[in-house]
């Protein structure tokens, strides 16, 4: 294949970094959006709307939960953000929007990234007609700490967890 000649082109036409991204998406650059960016950018924990609230208000206490929320449907609405919904608790942002996978804690409810493409085939007879784009798997388990936790505690975290676990 041939090499892009200039290889960091493309990431400076998109706009890199917090202030690119407002600048693109047509944002106010405003400090308290900044801050939402900046917050998020490289950011693997994958936050909900208010752990990103109560991170960027302590350094902007007239911050509203509704500049948070409007920030991220932008972000999302330009494809700039994924949101996702693998937690039946809350919806949670990821900055890295190119195909991936998820580990999901059923106690913890942590989220880590799988960096790996399933070779994935859907049978004609159940495509139903769809072109196919992508997909996103979530796997649902006990991350490394929680597996430490007691016996009880471990009861009650599979009976949270069996709404959106299947068992083979
Ligand atoms: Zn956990
Ligand atoms: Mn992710």
């Amino acid at each position: 294949m041939k090499k892009s000649a200039k290889p960091g082109a493309e990431r400076v036409k998109q706009g890199s970094g917090p202030e690119g991204i407002c600048r693109e998406l047509g944002l106010k650059l405003t400090p308290q959006r900044l801050a939402i960016l900046e917050y998020l950018d490289g950011n693997t924990a994958h936050p909900g709307a208010e752990e990103i609230y109560e991170a960027v208000s302590g350094r902007f206490p007239g911050l509203s939960l509704a500049t948070v929320y409007n920030t991220l449907a932008s972000l999302r609405d330009k494809g700039r953000l994924l949101e996702l919904a693998i937690d039946p608790a809350k919806r949670r942002y990821d900055p890295d929007t190119k195909p991936h996978h998820h580990l999901i804690c059923v106690a913890c409810r942590r989220i880590v990234d799988i960096e790996h493409t399933f070779d994935l085939e859907i049978p004609d007879a159940l495509r139903m007609g769809f072109e196919i784009k992508g997909n996103e798997i979530g796997f649902y388990g006990r991350c490394p700490d929680c597996k430490k936790t007691d016996a009880r505690k471990q009861k009650r975290d599979l009976r949270q967890g069996g709404a959106y676990v299947r068992r083979p």
